[in-house]
């Protein structure tokens, strides 16, 4: 969560749409494992219990809460739990490789926030998981506090932000999970004899959605999904697609503080010299006229580097561009953009790493901004640059299909430049088709700028669509209760309320919590 601990967009989509809900008057609590990176003095959070008690498999674990509060923002709940969390890495080593025990730090994590409910006494409509690090608490919702006075109520809403991330695990690490085998089963959390937890959590949740219309129709289509296709398709209307919106406050133009100028759609002085900064900063040649192309993510197969890398010499070669790039991820696409700046000085520029200033400045100073994603559940940076007034050059797929429109050159009209084949041709004559535009046609430039700074992508909208998915995640609940027999591993109860009339099938010891 932004500003805490942040490797992607989840992190600005938990900060944002948190406060956005808070704005409609919701009470909003967010919990977050406390990592390494996140300093808990200079984030202002006090101790809020000592020590929490988690039951996992048959043992405790114990950890400690801190609470944050910055005005205007949803209150956060950080859980300390050193042996878990205090890593230099959320999710994997300097060197990519995951975290052996990750499917026990997080099923502890997702126990650990509903047992923070109880402790604290905090009684939620809703609870709100993300990607599969969270999918969990859908199930140990319904799996062991079906019948708690606190959490039994509270229906569940999965939000899948990019499903190629499932949390498939050696089923090992079962036990300690603690769902009960019966639970282990092909519709829920048993896949090729592993343990899927996104799967689990789409079979348990109320609700599920993915963060973009068009990224949830592809992954229900034959052969989508990464294989949760079939799964996904199964929840019909159980399942949308919402575009995630973006933090005024963090992006825009007019205000934002790692800029060193500002600007409007009324006023682009101020983009040509963070143009000019970003120039320098980047050791380009200072050259107020050339088409300046900017790139920042993750280094995986999944954002297009590769075919990147494959035309970027081809590009600079051919054109007359500069190109800024920003990222870390793979060791090989790090060496290469590393080392392009020597072969190309003064029209390429890179820095290898994490930059948040630089990621703003990238956003302000460049004319275009690459996304040849693969596949891409949503895709922010899209939206930052168009408000920015940066075109974006994107692959038509997930939410890059939803939020930008391509260019029409008879009308002048549209906000950027799409490709439909992943393929290094189709990247390399999208680009030059907006470079043409750049230097021919730059009416036509000026007016799809001026455009997309218009378009409104405030997280207003996408929580008020969230809030009508939390209701329906509650209707969807109350009548799964109402004929679904409960069994929990814990009390081995049948459920006393209106659940208790239907028939349950039960073998001797073996006890079978259900949806
Ligand atoms: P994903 O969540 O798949 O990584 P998104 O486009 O949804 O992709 O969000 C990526 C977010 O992370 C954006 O805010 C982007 O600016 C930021 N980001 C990614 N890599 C870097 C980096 N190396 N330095 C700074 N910000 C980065």
């Amino acid at each position: 969560m932004s500003p805490y601990a942040k490797v992607g967009g989840l992190g600005d989509v938990s900060a944002s749409l948190s406060a956005a809900l808070k704005k409609l008057g919701h009470d909003v609590r967010v919990v977050v494992p406390r990592y390494g990176c996140i300093d808990i003095e200079k984030s202002g959070a006090a101790v809020t219990l000592n020590s929490m008690g988690v039951w996992m498999g048959n043992k405790e674990e114990w950890c400690m809460v801190y609470r944050a509060e910055s005005s205007g923002k949803a209150p956060v709940y950080f859980i300390e739990h050193s042996v878990f969390f205090d890593r230099d890495g959320l999710y994997h080593d300097n060197n990519m490789s995951d975290y052996d025990d990750n499917p026990l730090r997080f099923a502890f994590f997702s126990r650990a926030a509903l047992q923070l409910c109880k402790d604290i006494n905090f009684k939620p409509d809703i609870v709100h998981g993300n990607d599969w690090q969270t999918a969990l608490v859908s199930a140990y919702l319904k799996v062991w506090h079906w019948n708690d006075p606190l959490l039994g109520g509270a229906a569940s809403l999965l939000t899948i932000h990019n499903a190629a991330y499932q949390g498939i695990y050696p089923k090992s690490n079962y036990d300690y999970i603690g769902l009960g085998w019966q639970n282990f089963t092909e519709p829920a959390f048993e896949s090729y004899d592993k343990v899927n937890f996104l799967k689990g959590g789409i079979h348990f949740a109320d609700m599920v959605t993915a963060v973009s219309p068009t990224f949830a129709k592809e992954i229900c289509e034959p052969g989508g999904g990464f294989g949760l296709a079939p799964y996904l398709s199964a929840k019909g209307s159980k399942f949308k697609g919402i575009l995630n919106g973006i933090d005024y406050e963090e992006w825009d133009p007019q205000i934002d503080i790692h800029l060193p100028a500002h600007y409007s759609a009324d006023d682009l002085d101020g983009k040509k010299k963070c143009k000019r900064y970003l120039q320098k900063l980047f050791c380009l040649k200072n050259d107020p006229k050339v088409a300046l192309i900017g790139t920042i993510g993750r280094f995986v197969d999944q954002k297009g580097f590769h075919l990147i890398r494959n035309i970027i010499e081809r590009v600079l070669d051919d054109m007359h561009v500069q190109f800024v790039i920003l990222g870390s991820g793979e060791k090989n696409l790090e060496w290469f953009f590393q080392d392009l700046p020597v072969r190309y000085s003064g029209s390429a520029g890179s820095y290898i790493g994490y930059h948040n200033e630089r990621a703003h400045l990238i956003e302000a100073g460049c004319d275009f901004f690459l996304m040849p994603s693969l596949f891409e559940p949503c895709g922010l940076n899209q939206m930052y640059s168009l408000r920015y007034g940066t075109l974006p050059i994107v692959r038509a797929t997930g939410g890059l299909e939803d939020t930008v429109e391509n260019y029409d050159e008879a009308a002048g009209s549209g906000n950027g430049f799409k490709f439909w084949e992943s393929s290094e041709n189709a990247l390399y004559y999208t680009i030059g088709w907006a470079v043409s535009t750049y230097y021919d046609r730059p009416a036509h430039i000026r007016k799809m700028m001026l455009d997309g700074m218009k378009r409104d992508f405030s997280w207003e909208t996408s929580a008020e669509k969230y809030v009508k998915a939390y209701a329906a995640a509650i209707e969807n609940k109350k009548e799964a209760d109402s004929y679904t027999p409960y069994y929990s591993v814990e009390s081995k109860k049948k459920k006393p309320a209106s659940a208790s009339n239907k028939k349950i099938s039960n073998s001797g010891n073996e006890i079978t919590p259900s949806v």
